[in-house]
């Protein structure tokens, strides 16, 4: 199947839901997980950071991973022709949801509407207290980090602080697969870029679509699980193929 047929789909469809993972801000500057330039290819220690267990267990784990916060890549990455395409998608009217992997918030950057963003996995640009659950804006808390404060401690409660972002071995926010899961079941056409989809529960949501009549066209450089059950399949660049489907 080419790039051309399957923008046909996409300009006939009414209600695309879009499922994006980190391979869409590759492009953007900011690595993902398992791509072959991975955070986890490249270093499979830094699995431990995403580890709610050794999150909450290990104040040397916390220390290091404020440090990354504070050099994070995300902080000065731009959206890239990918979000953008989206966007345009959305312009119109033809993007029923935009259920999101990423934490880094370059959908919303790119003009993407916040109500159309679904971010599962939350948004690093909030912190949130494992003790009260208060949350608040995360670059206050990162200048206490530059500051000096090695691990910053909850100002209301002193509990353990981290970015509000769903670690493993913690659960999602309530209410937000089953608002993922719903929008899925309504598409007429999924769209799923950049992901391995490989993280569950969101993965799922790539069936679910399909069970409930959706066509399915994945874009993505690697093989996915999911490859056989598609209509298409589309390999490559994601800031390449994403604008002509959309054009
Ligand atoms: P993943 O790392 O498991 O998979 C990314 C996939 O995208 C890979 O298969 C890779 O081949 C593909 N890819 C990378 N760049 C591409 C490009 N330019 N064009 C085409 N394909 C490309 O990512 P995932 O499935 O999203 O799972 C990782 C988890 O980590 C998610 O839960 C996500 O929350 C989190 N994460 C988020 C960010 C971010 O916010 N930008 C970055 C890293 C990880």
């Amino acid at each position: 199947m080419t790039v051309d047929s399957v923008r046909g789909w996409v300009a006939a469809a009414r209600r695309v839901v879009v499922l994006t993972g980190a391979g869409i801000s590759t492009e953007s500057g900011i690595p993902d997980f398992r791509g072959p330039d991975g955070v986890w290819t490249r270093d499979p220690e830094a699995e431990k950071l995403s580890d709610i267990r050794h999150y909450l267990g290990d104040p040397a784990v916390r220390r290091r991973a404020w440090q990354k916060r504070l050099t994070a890549p995300a902080w000065q990455a731009r959206p890239n022709a990918g979000h953008a395409a989206l966007v345009e998608l959305e312009r119109r009217g033809a993007l029923h949801a935009l259920i999101t992997q990423n934490i880094d918030g370059l959908h919303q950057k790119a003009g993407s509407s916040p109500d159309k963003v679904i971010e599962v996995h939350g948004t690093m640009h909030e912190v949130v207290c494992r003790g009260c659950a208060r949350r608040g804006p995360m670059l206050p808390v990162l200048e206490r980090v530059r500051a000096g404060e090695e691990d910053p401690a909850c100002a209301h409660c002193g509990g353990i602080l981290k970015s509000a972002t769903i670690l493993f071995g913690e659960g999602l926010e309530p209410g937000v697969m089953e608002r993922a899961l719903r929008a899925a079941e309504a598409a007429d056409l999924l769209l799923a870029v950049g992901s391995s989809l490989q993280v569950y529960p969101v993965a799922g949501a790539v069936p679910a679509a399909k069970r409930a009549g959706a066509r399915l066209v994945i874009v993505n450089a690697e093989p996915t699980p999911f490859d056989d059950l598609a209509n298409a399949v589309l390999r490559g660049s994601i800031g390449e193929i994403l604008p002509r489907l959309v054009a």
